[in-house]
C-alpha cells in the first residue's frame, strides 16, 4: 500500500486554518456560552447585546466552522476587527496529514508549549467504516499512569491538553473531511448530519481523559451541544483505565458513553497491568459501572480487553470475565496486543483469541475482535510521530495495526 502524505494547502478546497494560535490572545474556542459572554463583555459589548452576539458567534464557530473573524458576515466590520484584536479562533497547526489507502486519516497536530517547555505534538486519527466514521482524540500529551503493556505509559506526562486543543482535533477533522458547510457551494450548503464523515468520537488517544476531567468535560459538552457541533452523546465514548470517582462524575456531568480498559479480571493481575487498580480495585470499578446512569441493552459499557499471551487469555479468565460483568449491560472489545520496542508481552495466538471470543459470545456478550485499519500510515492513535519513527518498520506496522484495531467501537 502506498502512503499518501499530502500537501495540505493544495488538497483543501479552501484552506480554513489561519493556524498558529496567536500569542497572547484569548481563545474563544472551548469557552462555554457564559464564558463567551464574559469575553465579549470584556471588549465593551453592551449587556443587552451579549446574548444575541453569543449565539451568532457560537453559530459561526461550531455550525459553520469558521476560523477567521472576517468570515462572520452578519457581524459589523468594526466589531469583527475589535474581536480579531482581542481574540483567537484559529485552528491548531497541522504538521502532517496522511491518508491511508483504506481511507484512514491521521493528523499530526502541534500545540504551543503553554509552559511545557517546547511545543507539543499529538496525533488524531479518523477511521471510516461502512456505517460510521470514528475520530480518535487525545486528552493529554503522555500519561501519568504506567500500564505495563502500553507504550504511552512509558512516556512521562508532558501536559494536559486544554479544552480548545481537545475540541481543535474535532474541528481540524471536520475541516479536512468537508463536514462544515461548503462556502464555495451555492447557498453555502450545510452538510446534513446523515452525510457527515465524523459520526463518532472516541477519547482513546493519548492520555487518561479522567485525569484531565475539567478540560475533557468542557470540550465534550461543546461537541455535543445541539445548536453547535451536535454530536450525539450516544456517539461519544470516553475510555478510562478506571478513575472511579471521575466515572461517577462522567455519568452525572457529561453523560457520554463509557469504555473501561479492563484487561484483567483478578486484582492481583490487574494491579500489574493497570496499576491504578491498586487505588480503585475491581469491586469499586464494577460498582461504578453498574451505577452508570442510563444503562440498558441499547446503551452498554464497552470493556476493552487486551489479549496477552499466557497472561490473561485462558478460558478460566473468560469464565471469570463473564462472572465479573454479570448484570452490567456490556460489550467486550478484544484487542490483540500491539507490541512495541521494549515491551515484555506477546500477543495471544489467533486461535486463543477466537476461543476466548467464542466463550464470551456464548455467554451472551458481543465480543468483536478488531480488524486493523490504516496500516500504511502508522495510524497509531496517540503516538507521537517522533516516537513512532524510532521503531523499526515491522514493529511500527504491528504496533499501529493493533492500536488502530482498538478504536472502532
Ligand atoms: N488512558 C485511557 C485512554 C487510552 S485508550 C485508557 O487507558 O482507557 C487506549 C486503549 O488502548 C486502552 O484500552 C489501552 O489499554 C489500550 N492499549 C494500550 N496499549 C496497547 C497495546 N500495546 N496494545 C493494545 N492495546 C493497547
Ligand atoms: Fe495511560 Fe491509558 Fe496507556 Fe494506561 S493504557 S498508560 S491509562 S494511556
Amino acid at each position: 500500500m502506498s502512503v499518501a502524505e499530502i500537501d495540505l494547502e493544495a488538497h483543501r478546497a479552501k484552506p480554513r486554518a489561519a493556524s498558529f494560535a496567536a500569542q497572547g490572545k484569548t481563545t474563544l474556542i472551548g469557552l462555554s456560552k457564559a464564558e463567551l459572554g464574559e469575553a465579549l463583555a470584556s471588549i465593551g459589548i453592551a449587556d443587552k447585546q451579549i446574548k444575541m452576539r453569543v449565539s451568532q458567534i457560537w453559530n459561526w464557530l461550531y455550525v459553520r466552522g469558521v476560523s477567521d473573524f472576517a468570515e462572520m458576515t452578519n457581524v459589523a466590520k468594526d466589531l469583527r476587527a475589535k474581536m480579531a484584536e482581542a481574540f483567537d479562533i484559529s485552528r491548531p497547526e497541522i504538521v502532517t496529514e496522511q491518508i491511508s489507502t483504506d481511507g484512514t486519516r491521521k493528523w499530526l497536530i502541534r500545540f504551543p508549549s503553554h509552559g511545557a517547555g517546547r511545543p507539543v505534538e499529538i496525533e488524531t486519527v479518523y477511521i471510516p467504516e461502512e456505517d460510521r466514521g470514528t475520530l480518535c482524540i487525545s486528552s493529554q500529551v503522555g500519561c501519568t499512569l504506567t500500564c505495563s503493556f502500553c507504550h504511552t505509559g512509558t512516556q512521562r506526562l508532558v501536559r494536559n491538553l486544554r479544552p480548545e486543543e481537545i475540541l481543535g482535533q474535532l474541528l481540524v477533522a471536520r475541516d479536512a473531511l468537508g463536514d462544515f458547510p461548503n462556502r464555495d457551494a451555492p447557498n453555502g450548503a450545510f452538510i446534513p448530519e446523515s452525510d457527515r464523515k465524523v459520526t463518532n468520537v472516541v477519547m482513546m488517544g493519548m492520555g487518561e481523559p479522567l485525569y484531565n476531567f475539567e478540560a475533557v468535560k468542557k470540550a465534550l459538552l461543546i461537541a455535543s451541544a445541539e445548536d453547535g457541533l451536535s454530536l450525539s452523546k450516544r456517539r461519544i465514548t470516553l475510555s478510562t483505565s478506571g478513575v472511579v470517582p471521575e466515572i461517577y462524575r462522567t455519568g452525572d456531568e457529561i453523560g457520554c458513553m463509557l469504555a473501561i480498559s479492563l484487561h484483567a479480571v483478578r486484582d492481583d493481575l490487574r494491579d500489574i497491568l493497570v496499576p491504578i487498580n491498586k487505588k480503585y480495585p475491581l469491586e469499586e470499578l464494577i460498582k461504578a459501572c453498574r451505577e452508570y446512569p442510563g444503562l440498558s441493552n441499547a446503551k452498554r459499557i464497552t470493556f476493552e480487553y487486551v489479549m496477552l499471551k499466557d497472561v490473561n487469555d485462558s478460558l478460566a479468565d473468560a469464565r471469570d470475565l463473564v462472572k465479573l460483568l454479570k448484570g452490567v449491560p456490556a460489550k467486550i472489545n478484544l484487542i490483540p496486543f500491539n507490541p512495541w520496542p521494549g515491551s515484555n508481552y506477546q500477543c495471544s495466538d489467533w486461535e486463543t483469541i477466537e476461543r476466548f471470543a467464542d466463550f464470551i459470545n456464548q455467554a451472551g456478550y458481543a465480543s468483536p475482535i478488531r480488524t486493523p485499519r490504516g496500516r500504511d500510515i502508522l495510524a497509531a492513535c496517540g503516538q507521537l510521530k517522533s516516537e513512532s519513527e524510532r521503531m523499526r518498520k515491522t514493529e511500527r506496522l504491528a504496533y499501529e495495526a493493533m492500536m488502530i484495531a482498538n478504536h472502532g467501537e
